[in-house]
């Protein structure tokens, strides 16, 4: 691959000539040139830059001394030997591995060319970037000073056919010229292009490659220094458990540092492991909404419904709460239960009471898939309102968990686990007339085995049944329950009374 540095400063890429880049360029196998632009300048004083039109301060690089350059170098000069030959003219020998400029490699025109202008105003370069540079037959790279290049220059090349023009920022910063930007384009280039590093594995895992992840921590040895051990899996000598603690901290790592990178996650490439370690920083897969259109993972935040959610609740309460309901209960007598306790009506008396309510929702993306609903007692010894549950409830405060619902789309993600771990951890806070609440109770459909199911490995235990009667048809639900201040959760139903 050639790659050209055209700059006012070739004795800033010396350094080029240092490590890998060095030893790549020395074995041949890549052909890096470095030019003077004042090679180009025809005055006495070789000047490549004037005064802004409209005023202002500090000058602007001038479209005529690039043009010349450039078409040489990108090999669109009529005559690319009529290059000049000024003291430090590309091609003496203080220009770095320059021939002379515009001597374009045989066949030029039918290879991919580019033109990277530097700019802290242009698109900012990345990994993706570099590798596609890395498949470019010739990259050339034009080191802006003072207040830039005309904009011309990128225009022009921009119209040129067979020359692509990237303008490529660093970062948002200002840097005082194009040469560093040249570095960081050549140093990460350079060890994309085969044979240039050592071991081509080293590529594979890192930061920003295909897995989409910041790579995960590395260390060497001492085993000990300064107080602080090496993670003892990493010496365990057991490779598939290796893999798997650096999968999970390069996961953990991108989740607390490069959340945006998580975003553009292929959902399909993670794994039942890899899930586990994003729901704990938050991050849920949800299900496509149609077969075949993955839906990458999703930030989902857990929060106290305020009024403004009223209506986005009773919305979700209306899609969610019939999904729950026993397939024999009749559609009307389940809209009558959704019209007389889950209408925008009721949810703003809910959020607004937050003696008697707890509203916890779950936010994905700015729309709520999730949310709970937790009833507190009126006073310390109130019993929950059916004598059988009051039975099998001994504990008091006892609360109870009257709603916990999330989106189909976001079933069996471990969204509605995080939702209900938040309304635990919130409920240990509450007090009923200044006695803490003691533990927190729910009625489950008898048939709902993944419900039962879930609420166990959240520490809720059976302690009994409620009956009720849902229009004509009279329903059975399972009582569980889970005190909040023991190390036992399931010590709470022989709790006292
Ligand atoms: N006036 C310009 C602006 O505000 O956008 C800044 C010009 S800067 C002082 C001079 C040159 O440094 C630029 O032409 C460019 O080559 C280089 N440069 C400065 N900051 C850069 C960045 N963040 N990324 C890439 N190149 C940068």
């Amino acid at each position: 691959m050639r790659l050209d540095v055209v700059t006012i400063f070739p004795g800033y890429l010396d350094a080029l000539d240092l490590s890998l880049v060095g030893k790549a360029r020395r074995d041949g196998l890549l052909d890096l040139r470095v030019h003077d632009l004042r090679g180009w300048a025809t005055d006495r004083h070789r000047t490549v830059d004037d005064t802004p039109f409209g005023g202002g301060a500090g000058m602007v690089m001038r479209p005529d001394v690039w043009g010349v350059a450039l078409d040489d170098v990108l090999g669109l000069s009529a005559d690319p030997s009529g290059a000049p030959d000024a003291p430090d003219a590309p091609g003496t020998p203080d220009a770095r591995g320059a021939d002379a400029p515009g001597a374009p490699d045989a066949g030029a025109a039918a290879h991919r060319r580019v033109l990277l202008v530097p700019t802290p105003s242009g698109d900012r370069f990345t990994q993706a970037m570099a590798e596609d540079l890395a498949a470019a037959d010739q990259v050339v790279i034009a080191c802006g000073r003072y207040e830039g290049i005309d904009a011309r220059v990128a225009e022009h090349y921009r119209a040129e056919p067979g020359i692509e023009v990237h303008e490529i920022s660093l970062g948002d910063y200002v840097l005082n010229g194009g040469e560093v930007a040249a570095l960081v384009v050549v140093e990460a280039v350079a060890r994309l292009l085969p044979g240039v590093i050592g071991n081509p594995e080293s590529l594979v895992e890192e930061s920003h490659g295909a897995a989409g992840l910041l790579e995960y921590p590395v260390y060497t040895k001492p085993p000990v220094w300064s107080g602080l051990e090496v993670p003892d899996v990493l010496a365990s000598g057991h490779h598939g458990r290796v893999a798997r603690w650096r999968r999970d901290q390069a996961l953990a790592r991108t989740a607390e540092r490069r959340p945006d990178m998580l975003a553009a996650l292929d959902p399909g490439a993670l794994d039942r492991a890899d899930l586990k370690v994003l729901a704990a920083h938050g991050w849920f897969v949800p299900a496509p909404r149609a077969p075949g259109t993955p839906v990458a993972p999703t930030r989902v935040r857990v929060r106290r419904a305020t009024g403004a959610d009223v209506a986005a609740l009773a919305a979700l309460a209306a899609a969610t709460f019939p999904l729950a309901c026993p397939p024999h209960m009749a559609p009307a007598d389940v809209q009558a239960f959704i019209d007389t306790r889950l209408s925008e009506r009721h949810f703003a008396a809910y959020v607004a009471d937050d003696a008697r309510y707890l509203v916890l929702v779950a936010e994905a993306a700015g729309e709520l898939v999730g949310y709970t609903l937790l009833v507190l007692p009126r006073e310390p010894g109130e019993p929950p309102y059916a004598p059988d549950v009051a039975d099998a409830v001994g504990a008091r405060p006892a609360a109870e968990l009257s709603k916990c619902y999330v989106l189909p789309a976001y079933q069996g993600t471990g969204v509605a686990g995080v939702l209900l771990e938040a309304t635990l951890d919130t409920a240990r806070t509450l007090d009923v007339a200044g006695e803490r609440l003691a533990v927190v109770w729910l009625g489950t459909n008898q048939g709902n085995r993944r419900a039962q199911r879930s609420y166990s490995r959240h520490g809720f235990t059976v302690v009994g049944t409620r009956r009720f009667r849902v229009g004509d048809s009279l329903e059975q639900d399972l009582v569980m329950a889970r005190a909040l201040h023991v190390a036992d959760p399931t010590a709470q139903h022989d709790g006292g009374r």
